[in-house]
C-alpha cells in the first residue's frame, strides 16, 4: 500500500496514520513528525524548520523535499509507505511524481479527511501529544484515562508549541492558500478519496478501509 494522507490541520491525519500503520503494516512518515524530532535534538534542519512551525508557516520545499526523499529510500518504505503531511505545496506534489517516477513506484491512494474549518482550531488547541511516543489525544474528544498522562507508556502529555489559536489560524489559512489546490492535482490523477473526518474517530477509520477497498 503506498498512500498519501491529506485533510486541514488537525483534521486528524496523525490519529488515523496510526491505525493505517498498524492494519497495512506500513512505516507512517510524517514531516511534522520528522521536522520536531529535528527540533528536540537540535540540529541545523530543526533550528531551520522551528522559525517556521512557530508561526505557523510552511518549511521551505527545497529542504521538506530533500528529507522526504532520503527518508522513502530507506528499505522499510519499499514495500509501501503512509506519508503524512506532505505534500502541503504543489511544488512538493510534483517533485514527489518525479521521485516516484523515478523509481516505477505509483501512489495506490491519496487520502482526504474532509473536515469543516471552523471545528478545527478547538481540535488543535485541546490536542495533546506524549514526549515519549507521539500518541495523540484531545482534552475533549479523546481524553487519556489519567489527566496528563499518556495511555500507552505512561509519561507526560505535552502541548504542541504551535497549537495556539493563533497558529492555528494562520495554518489554517496556509493550507487554504497552499495546500488545498493539490486535492484537485490528485483527484485529476483519478486517485484521491475523501473521507467524512467529521466523526467520531472509530468510524473515520472505518469508513478508510472501505474507500482503500476492505
Ligand atoms: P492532524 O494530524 O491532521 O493535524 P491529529 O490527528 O493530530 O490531526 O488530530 C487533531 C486533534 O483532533 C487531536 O487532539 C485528536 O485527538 C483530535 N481528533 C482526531 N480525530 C478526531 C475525531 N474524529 N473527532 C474528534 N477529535 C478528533
Ligand atoms: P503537522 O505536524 O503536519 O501539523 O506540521 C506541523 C508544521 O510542520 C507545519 O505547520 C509546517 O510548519 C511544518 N511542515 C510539516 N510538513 C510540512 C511540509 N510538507 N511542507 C512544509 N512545512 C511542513
Amino acid at each position: 500500500m503506498k498512500l498519501l494522507i491529506m485533510g486541514r490541520p488537525g483534521a486528524g491525519k496523525g490519529t488515523q496514520a496510526v491505525n493505517i500503520r498498524e492494519y497495512y503494516q506500513i512505516p507512517h512518515i510524517s514531516t511534522g513528525d520528522m521536522f520536531r524530532a529535528a527540533i528536540k535534538n537540535q540540529t541545523k534542519l530543526g533550528k531551520e524548520a522551528q522559525r517556521y512551525m512557530d508561526q505557523g508557516a510552511l518549511v521551505p520545499d527545497e529542504v521538506t523535499i530533500g528529507i522526504v526523499e532520503e527518508r522513502l529510500s530507506e528499505p522499510d518504505c519499499q514495500k509501501g509507505f503512509l506519508l503524512d503531511g506532505f505534500p502541503r505545496t504543489i511544488a512538493q506534489a510534483e517533485a514527489l511524481d518525479k521521485y516516484l517516477t523515478k523509481n516505477g513506484v505509483q501512489l495506490d491512494a491519496v487520502l482526504d479527511v474532509d473536515v469543516p474549518a471552523d471545528i478545527l482550531v478547538r481540535r488543535m488547541v485541546g490536542r495533546r501529544v506524549c514526549k515519549n511516543c507521539g500518541a495523540t489525544y484531545h482534552v475533549e474528544f479523546n481524553p487519556p484515562k489519567a489527566e496528563g498522562i499518556c495511555d500507552v507508556c505512561g509519561k507526560p502529555l505535552i502541548q504542541r508549541a504551535d497549537d495556539t489559536e493563533q497558529t492555528a489560524v494562520n495554518r489554517l489559512a496556509v493550507y487554504d492558500k497552499q495546500t488545498a489546490p493539490l486535492l484537485e492535482f490528485y483527484a485529476k490523477k483519478n486517485i484521491l478519496k475523501t473521507v467524512n473526518g467529521n466523526q467520531p474517530l472509530s468510524k473515520v477509520f472505518e469508513d478508510i478501509k472501505v474507500v482503500l477497498g476492505d
